[in-house]
């Protein structure tokens, strides 16, 4: 299918803590993505730098593997025409002053950092995050 993307997103632990799951994963839903895979989890710190290895020389790296360490997380996969950017739109920009009305970040995010919600920056970061966290055995097409 032509256009058909998939993208990782994560509902990050002040989101879950929030109880923001349902109104995040209703978002997707309503602007046609669809879930092919979900899960919970708590990350250890290097779990997380792992995951965040593309920020590995920024300041803020050993505050964000600590962040994305605190609590259970829920990791998803989104399937979806232009998922990537689609995803990206909904989410608003990294820091919640800048994020436009209406988005996840500009309704939930305290800070740059406990900002809520990961999206997959591009497909290729897409191609590095899924398999990070699934086997494509366990991402169902419906
Ligand atoms: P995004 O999540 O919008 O793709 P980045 O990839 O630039 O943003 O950063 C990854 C995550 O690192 C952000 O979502 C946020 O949690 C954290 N972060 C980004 N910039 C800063 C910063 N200046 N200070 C603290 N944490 C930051
Ligand atoms: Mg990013």
């Amino acid at each position: 299918m032509p256009g058909i993307e998939r993208t990782l997103s994560i509902v990050k632990p002040d989101g879950v803590e929030k109880g923001v799951i349902g109104d995040v994963l209703t978002r997707f839903e309503r602007a046609g993505l669809k879930i092919v895979a979900a899960r919970m989890v708590q990350l250890s710190v290097s779990e997380a730098g792992g995951f965040y290895t593309v920020h590995r020389e920024r300041p803020f790296y050993g505050e964000l593997k600590e962040y994305m360490a605190s609590g259970p997380i829920l990791v998803l996969v989104l399937e979806g025409e232009n998922a990537v950017t689609m995803t990206r739109e909904i989410m608003g920009a990294t820091d919640p002053r800048e994020a436009a009305p209406g988005t996840i970040r500009a309704d939930h995010a305290e800070s740059i950092e406990r900002n809520v919600v990961h999206g997959s920056d591009s497909p290729e970061s897409a191609a590095f995050e899924i398999p990070y966290f699934f086997p494509e055995i366990e991402v169902y097409s419906y």
